[in-house]
């Protein structure tokens, strides 16, 4: 049965440390749906997915499945399956039976886990390596192997601790592929730990931002991109993008470009973010079209990048490749509200 995960108040200081790890730490995963959890090297993920899994206890605060606190559980106890980094697999063994591990281990009947067994060899796309020494595949098939392993006993959590990083780009891709069937045959919630922003928003349908072991930001892929929380979050996501000072009040942003309608209800000093690719060059019907002229343009092959001016303030966009823009031409820029984020610098 897929479980919800309730991660609750969550502190967690290592022994001797001066400062914390996790502060606070508040996370909802409904059951049956995916959320990453992303963060740069040294935020806490891995911590807080060992808290989660019952392979360390935190300083305070909960975990809950299926509405039930499990930090008095030991790891086994707490109905779910784990990958981390290296497949640590058992070597000895043969890829069948360290899929059926975890269920010889439960007791089920040899007939039902042979059936198990080669549904998720198949689920995988490793039908008919079920005899094979699990030492002779590759790294991508040892973590393929290692996913059907914890899926095996159909846990209501699954748990991934960087996963893919270990293996090569192309090959990561497929995996951010199977992941995602698996997830839609199988059901199990799944907390997925990454820090490639990529990865995350192509697994989970919630990303969490854990930033210096704080939850920076909880939401879905496309507005964590559009409506990054803070200058920390954006900057994290890859660049700040175009970031103009000025005073929000009741739907508008008051700047160096002009008076610009929002559809935040920001108040006060702040930020305004808006990534390169979203501004439009061209008039448009409506509000936040302003006047700017062209000081660069790079042609990417792909794409051009450009350089412009407006109200003294110097912005960033990218064009597709065609696009005839000379530096010194004048030009409308449109600033789409929905691609435009307040943040308090
Ligand atoms: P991430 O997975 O985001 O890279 P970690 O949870 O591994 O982050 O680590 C977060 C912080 O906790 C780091 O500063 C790390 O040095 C510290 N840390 C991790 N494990 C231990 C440990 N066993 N003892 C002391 N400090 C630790």
């Amino acid at each position: 049965m897929t479980a919800d995960i309730t991660i609750a108040d969550l502190d967690h200081t290592y022994p001797g440390a001066t400062t914390p790890t996790l502060r606070r730490v508040t996370l909802e995963v409904p059951a049956g749906t995916r959320t990453a959890v992303l963060g740069p090297s040294g935020s806490g993920k891995s911590t807080l997915l060992s808290i989660v899994a019952g392979l360390s206890t935190p300083t305070g605060g909960d975990v809950r499945l299926a509405g039930h606190s499990v930090l008095h559980q030991p790891p086994h106890r707490r109905d779910l399956g784990v990958v981390f980094q290296r497949p640590l697999l058992f070597p000895h063994l043969t890829v069948a039976e360290n899929v059926a591990f975890g269920l010889r281990m439960r007791g089920t009947n040899r007939a039902a886990i042979r059936r198990r067994v080669a549904e998720l060899l198949d689920a995988v796309a490793l039908p008919g390596y079920g005899k094979r020494r699990s030492g002779e595949l590759s790294g991508g098939q040892q973590q393929r192997v290692a996913l059907a392993r914890a899926l095996a006993a159909r846990p209501g959590v699954l748990l991934l601790d960087e996963p893919f990083s270990a293996l090569d780009p192309q090959l990561r891709g497929d995996m951010r592929v199977l992941l995602t069937e698996l997830h839609r045959r199988e059901g199990s919630t799944t907390l997925f730990v990454t820090h490639d922003r990529d990865e995350a928003t192509d697994v989970a349908d919630t990303v969490t931002v854990l930033l210096d072991g704080r939850v920076a930001q909880h939401a879905p892929p496309a507005d964590l991109f559009r409506r990054p929380a803070t200058l920390a979050v954006a900057r994290f996501l890859g660049g700040a993008g175009n970031a103009i000072p000025g005073t929000a009040s009741a739907g508008h942003f008051d700047c160096p470009l002009g008076r610009l309608r929002l559809d935040t209800d920001h108040r006060g000093a702040a930020l305004l973010l808006i990534r390169p690719a979203a501004i439009v060059v061209g008039d448009h019907p409506g509000d936040n079209v302003v006047p700017a002229t062209i000081t660069a343009v790079t042609d990417r092959g792909t794409h051009l990048d450009i350089q412009a001016t407006s109200g003294g303030i110097t912005l960033q966009l990218t064009t597709g490749p065609a696009a005839p823009l000379r530096p010194g031409d004048d030009t409308l820029l449109w600033l789409p509200p929905a691609h435009l984020g307040v943040v308090t610098p």
